[in-house]
């Protein structure tokens, strides 16, 4: 798309949409630089390891002089762990050795150890007193002048079963982007809300939290039965994750296909139906699904007031094939759910914000499976039968969607 082209996208955007969707806001933290060090030579002095917190929540900073790349993963083996990889740095944590060595925990975290790795990394290990999951992790710059560079990683408790999951999944964090021919194609599911983001409710008091994480589950095991696909997920349990914490773990995980589930609220209880959107590469165009009149809009608007910067970000990002691939998902979801006979939403002039999930290099499409307001939408998503229906007609799309992408590389 050309400058031209662009404005008149961002422009038209702007200005007649019935559906408000907000992206910007998350794109600046999914551009957090991550410095990549290779070299064997320290990169950074570790000037501090602070834990703090209580049984419920613990928070461990990793204070450094100079940015950092890292790797949070969960090990499970023996003991429950949480290991960061970080490149060589040098450990100058004031009263502790500077080759390996350990200090004390608190919360979960009974203590903490640190050494060189290898060659070219070093590894700080945080030993759990009971299983833990890594809810967020986010690099901090100093603030202006001065100050230490942060690595911030929040621990939650789970149950054993859980850090299992997590760990096997190993959905705790970021790690380098890889992109081997070879591997199998990593699919991150991302329940909205959770914790005490609940999302839309139902009359009877049921969550929209619950009901997304149900149906990622779901559609997890139903794309691992199939053996094609690695999948991970943005929260596997019931805990709040910022929505640019969602978007940063997808891109640094190196996703190759992002979904967020969702189910709506509307003002009328006779609303009902699924709904998909994504960023539409023209901005404007519809997504058609079976049926002639259904609007599978894809809008953005784009907020006026933004910085310059921040709209040459989002042009950066809709010139991307990315968002041609976004849509053809899309497309293919709505077209499966549409021959599943699953209701469909036909009325979409209603205004509601919502947040797209995007990362620049990951397709991303967004599907509210139904309403939490109509009772037939409820009585679906929470039957078990139909739950598996909805995430097997997601997973055939998942699965048409990269056959074609297989086709096209091999027509290169
Ligand atoms: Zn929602």
């Amino acid at each position: 798309m050309g400058q031209k082209a662009l404005k008149r996208f961002l422009k038209g955007a702007a200005g007649v949409r019935t559906w408000l969707l907000t992206v910007l806001s998350i794109i600046g933290v999914a551009m957090l630089a991550s410095v990549a060090a290779q070299a064997a030579p320290p990169v950074a002095r570790i000037v501090d390891v602070r834990i703090g917190g209580d049984g419920k929540a613990t928070r461990v900073v990793v204070e450094s002089d100079a940015p950092l790349s890292y790797h949070v993963f969960l090990l499970a083996a023996g003991s429950h762990r949480v290991v960061i990889d970080l490149p060589r740095v040098r450990w100058s944590i004031a009263g502790l050795t500077s080759e390996a060595g350990s200090g004390k925990g608190k919360g979960v975290i009974s203590g903490y150890r640190y050494a060189q790795n290898t060659a070219t990394t070093s590894r700080l290990v945080l030993d759990l007193s009971k299983p833990a999951l890594v809810a967020r992790d986010y690099a901090l710059a100093p603030k202006d002048g001065g100050g230490k560079h942060q690595l911030v990683f929040d621990l939650e408790p789970a149950t054993a079963e859980q850090f299992a999951q997590a760990a096997i999944g190993d959905m705790s964090g970021p790690k380098p982007v890889t992109h081997q021919t070879s591997r199998k194609p990593l699919i991150v599911i991302d329940p909205g809300h959770g914790g005490k983001d609940p999302g839309a409710s139902s009359k009877g008091g049921l969550h929209e939290k619950d009901i997304t994480l149900a149906a990622a589950l779901a559609l997890r095991d139903q794309l691992l039965a199939t053996e094609r696909y690695d999948v991970a997920l943005t929260r596997s349990t019931d805990v709040f994750i910022e929505l640019e914490d969602r978007v940063t773990k997808a891109r640094n995980l190196g996703a190759d296909l992002f979904i967020a589930l969702h189910a709506d609220a509307g003002p009328k209880p006779a609303t009902s139906g699924a709904s998909v959107y994504t960023l539409s590469p023209e901005g404007e165009k519809r997504i058609d699904g079976a049926r002639k009149k259904n609007d599978w809009i894809l809008d953005v608007e784009v907020d006026s007031k933004r910085p310059e910067e921040v709209k040459q970000i989002l042009a950066d990002l809709v010139q991307r094939e990315t968002k041609n691939q976004s849509a053809k998902f899309a497309a293919m979801v709505a077209d499966g759910l549409t021959k599943s006979g699953w209701p469909i939403l036909e009325n979409t002039h209603r205004k509601k914000s919502l947040f797209v999930l995007l990362s620049p290099d990951v397709p991303a499409a967004l599907l509210e499976m139904g309403f939490m307001t109509n009772d037939s939408d409820v009585t679906a998503l929470t039957s078990e039968a139909k739950r598996k229906k909805l995430v097997r007609t997601v997973a055939d799309a998942i699965d048409a969607f990269f056959d074609g992408q297989a086709q096209v590389l091999a027509a290169r």
